[in-house]
């Protein structure tokens, strides 16, 4: 029998002896998916494939699993009929290979800031303003919903649960200022959600990012401190979870362990967006979203710049002012803001952060530019009326690391349960 207990990649040989009592009636009806305690001795095997099996002194059979039902049988599935499963897909290799590498991740995360000294805080989850101000939230609202559709009024705001519109929140960032603000380092890290309807591979309704906030950093400090966290994150990975990359090395992307090796001994490219642009006009590519100065960056652009171009990571900053949000800081060309996006190969971006403008006046032009109410973020607009500092900071998307560490194609499996529209099953 092979056994998993979770742990590891690697299952455990049990022999098991015609002799014991529960043989005919229990042991011989095991099959892929019966759960059981083996008590026995631990010995060096004979066979190939293992080192040691285990020679079991009894076998308590809890579960079985019925062959004919049992969703999943050796042979592989693929991904997408497992994710109709995804209360069996952690039995996998595949699934219990990600769930491994994902915990080491976040692991990786905390250390890595509690070692830099940085406070771990909660912020809302729950928020009646929208950060990036793109108005891609999802509503909070215990109002009757059919009733107030069916008297075709103006919903009243006054008689919701928190007297005004609510939403779940896009990012933590502005709340982590607040704590940068006051206390130094601060990071947030916990759920996010997008009501974007964009079906792609790489975007979840309700993802995980990792918010730094750091007082006294300016743009290159925030480069830096970018880099030092994912290279952490990779050499963890590489030295904890060595079967389950060896795994995806050899099933998913044969260029998984040599990538991130790589990347641990070289450096990061940091390169203007108006050199990005320039080497994307020049390079005789042919996108289907042509692009120019001004232009967001759609993930084909970003993929040439980093599969391509420069063939490593690449932190593209000083982005146009009119495709970034408020709280970015305005650069003296009062063209470009103190952007900066971590690119990967196969990813795109996986990091998307700035300094952020600590003066009042400017502050409050860049929310009129962008249509936004000043009033409504009084208590942010007074981090820089009161004491003001430069400060930056970036967020990091759990899964999108995970998609570039593990060689996934598809971001709906590398998080435990997707949401994505027209899916919360599970
Ligand atoms: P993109 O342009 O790729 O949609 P974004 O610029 O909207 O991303 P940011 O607001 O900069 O994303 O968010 C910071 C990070 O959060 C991104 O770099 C990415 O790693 C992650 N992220 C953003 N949106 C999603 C999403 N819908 N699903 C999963 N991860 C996301
Ligand atoms: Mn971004």
């Amino acid at each position: 029998m092979e056994l998993n207990d979770g742990s590891c990649f690697g299952n455990v040989q049990v022999i098991a002896e015609a002799s014991l009592a529960n043989y005919e009636s229990e042991i011989k009806k095991l099959s892929v998916g019966s759960s059981l305690r083996v008590e026995g001795e631990v010995k060096a095997s004979p066979g190939k494939g293992q080192a040691t099996e285990v020679h079991a002194r009894s076998v308590t059979v809890f579960g079985l699993a019925d062959v004919e039902a049992y969703p999943l049988q050796k042979k592989g599935h693929s991904f997408e009929f497992l994710r109709t499963i995804a209360h069996l897909r952690p039995r996998t290799n595949t699934f219990g290979a990600i769930a491994r590498v994902r915990n080491c991740v976040c692991n990786s995360i905390h250390q890595f800031f509690q070692e830099e000294e940085f406070l771990y805080i909660h912020t809302p989850i729950i928020t009646a303003s929208d950060c990036e101000g793109a108005g891609k939230m999802f509503q909070v609202t215990t109002l009757d919903l059919p009733k107030l559709a069916g008297q075709g009024a103006k919903v009243d705001y006054a008689l919701d649960f928190f007297d005004r519109p609510a939403y779940l929140t896009v990012s933590g960032q502005l709340e982590a200022e607040i704590f940068a603000c006051s206390l130094g380092k601060a990071y947030t890290f916990g759920p996010t959600f997008r009501a974007e309807n964009s079906n792609t591979p790489r975007h979840l309704a309700e993802f995980w990012m990792v918010e730094p906030e750091m007082a006294f950093c300016d743009i290159w400090g925030d480069m830096d401190a970018a880099e030092r966290l994912l290279k952490r994150i990779f050499g963890d990975v590489l030295q904890k979870c060595p079967d389950d990359m060896a795994f995806f090395n050899e099933r998913m992307d044969k260029t998984v362990i040599d990538t991130l090796q790589h990347i641990l001994n070289s450096e990061f490219r940091r390169v203007p967006y108006t050199e990005a642009i320039e080497i994307l006009l020049k390079s005789g590519e042919t996108f289907e979203f042509p692009c120019d100065w001004g232009c967001d960056l759609q993930a084909e652009h970003e993929r040439y710049l980093t599969e391509k171009h420069f063939k490593c990571p690449v932190i593209l900053y000083d982005y146009p002012r009119t495709i970034k949000p408020f709280y970015m800081r305005l650069n003296d060309d009062q063209k470009t803001v103190r952007a900066m996006d971590v690119l990967v190969p196969k990813v795109g971006e996986i990091i998307g952060g700035s300094q952020r403008e600590e003066r009042l006046d400017v502050l409050e032009t860049r929310m009129k530019e962008q249509g936004l109410n000043p009033a409504d973020y009084w208590w942010y607009l007074e981090l820089r009326k009161y004491g003001t500092v430069p400060h930056s900071g970036f967020g990091l998307g759990v899964e999108r690391v995970l998609l570039f560490i593990t060689g996934m194609a598809n971001i709906r499996d590398v998080i435990p349960f997707p949401r994505t529209p027209g899916s919360a099953d599970f």
